[in-house]
């Protein structure tokens, strides 16, 4: 290597071995359902409610004894005499008995004597008519058991009802409402605190001076952050200069589990974010053989109240390498912090690269691309999503996938097949 002063480029599997290293789960908070979606159960939960809690019916019709019916058909209906209604909410003390048959609407309890349910469809009843008919005539024939859900078939009071670690997905959710819990023990949320550094930069919508750009990574950044369920503090735009760095950095370890600062990190001369961290804490690792994002700087600190480590992150300036090196490493970190146990959380699918693409030997490469399903229906086709520069967000945004491309190559034809990270 021409720089003897700097350091070889780690794996990405090292890398993520450091960052990962002693990290465990965020302390537990009780919150109500309400506020848990996206969380990470922080203990395992057993139902409280057997449900349904009773036999009911699946279908409005009538509550029959299923042998009274057995010779129902439409030619010759038979005829039974309707002596009460079973309502949902309601208890009724209806009977089914031997010629008669109870009007019973979804989710109420089976009656009393009846074994089955006729759908009101295979009668001569109206649907929706809301005075009871005396009399019903019945067009086919029932078999016990028919459009009954039974007791327990979905939920039994003290069998597992949720494993800890489970995330809480809108039917996890539901779930856990159903099993009678209202509000559920998770892991905190990560506390993601972000740092533009650069002097170019402005905020977006302000008018750019002749030499400015828009910061991009802070709203790139912030939004992967929140897709993970983190709590984003947005620290700002630091200048080239390391006290400057130094301030918002310190701002940082007032309140975040994590603080991702992005651009300065390389081998300008104007880059202080890695002396900045040095400064604060320490690094543990910095370069990484992956392409976008080699020059990605990693480290730790204390928090202000000294209570708790606090991960740096330096993420590489480029827009498209600073949002893929969070997806590949950041993302694995709040994972661990909020609770998962799988810290990927990602599909990787095998597709076929319908172009030829070039990149860096020795560095594996995270190509974007766009997926689309094979026109025989049989695996899926992966085409660039625009130009593979690290600089070239429109490609990064128009991509589903990030084509990996193996440290060993320095090109690969159209045609190969490449294992695709699906990213969204
Ligand atoms: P650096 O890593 O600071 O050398 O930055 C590399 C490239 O990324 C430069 O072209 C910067 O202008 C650009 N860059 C750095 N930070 C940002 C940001 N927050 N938003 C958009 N572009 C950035
Ligand atoms: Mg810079």
């Amino acid at each position: 290597m021409s720089h003897g002063d700097l350091p070889a480029l780690m794996s990405l599997e090292d890398a993520r071995a450091r960052m990962l290293e002693g990290l465990a789960a965020l302390p537990t908070e009780v919150v109500a359902l309400g506020d848990a979606a996206g969380r990470v159960l922080a203990e395992g939960l057993t139902s409280r409610n057997t449900l349904p809690p009773w036999d009911n019916s699946a279908m409005d019709g009538f509550a029959v004894i299923a042998a009274n019916t057995s010779a129902a058909s439409r030619e010759s209906p038979i005829g039974l005499k309707v002596v009460g209604e079973a309502a949902a909410g309601r208890v009724s003390d209806a009977v089914v008995t031997a010629g008669n048959a109870v009007r019973i609407l979804t989710g109420a309890p089976l009656p009393q004597g009846g074994d089955a349910v006729v759908p009101v469809e295979n009668t001569d009843a109206r649907p929706g008519v809301a005075d009871l008919p005396r009399e019903v005539s019945i067009y086919s024939a029932a078999s016990p058991g028919s459009h009954i859900r039974r007791a327990g078939s979905d939920l039994v009071a003290g069998a597992p009802l949720l494993a800890q670690g489970t995330e809480l997905t809108p039917a996890a959710l539901a779930v856990a409402a159903a099993g009678g819990y209202a509000e559920l023990t998770v892991h905190r949320r990560p506390r993601v605190a972000l740092l533009a550094t650069g002097d170019e930069l402005v905020a977006p919508g302000q008018p750019l001076g002749p030499a400015q750009i828009p910061d991009s990574n802070t709203f790139g950044l912030a939004a992967q952050a929140r897709e993970l369920g983190a709590d984003v503090q947005i620290l700002g735009i630091a200048h080239d200069d390391l006290n400057d760095v130094l301030a918002h950095l310190r701002q940082g370890l007032a309140w975040a589990d994590v603080i991702v600062a992005s651009g300065g990190v390389s081998v300008g001369a104007h880059d202080v974010v890695k002396d900045a961290f040095a400064q604060i804490g320490r690094i543990d690792l910095w370069r990484i053989a992956v392409q976008p994002g080699r020059p990605l700087a990693f480290g730790r600190a204390r928090a202000t109240d000294g209570q708790r480590e606090v991960l740096l992150f330096g993420l590489p300036g480029n827009p498209v390498s600073s949002l893929v090196t969070f997806e590949l490493f950041v993302r694995p970190v709040l994972r661990r912090l909020a609770g998962h146990e799988d810290v990927i959380g990602r599909d990787i699918i095998r597709a076929t690269l319908e172009q030829p693409v070039s990149k860096a030997h020795n560095r594996r490469a995270f190509i974007r691309v766009k997926l689309t399903a094979a026109q025989d229906g049989h695996g899926w086709r992966a085409d660039l999503a625009g130009g593979q520069d690290s600089h070239v967000l429109s490609a990064l945004a128009a991509a589903d996938g990030l084509a990996i491309i193996g440290e060993e190559h320095d090109s690969v034809s159209a045609g190969t097949e490449v294992e695709v990270i699906r990213i969204r």
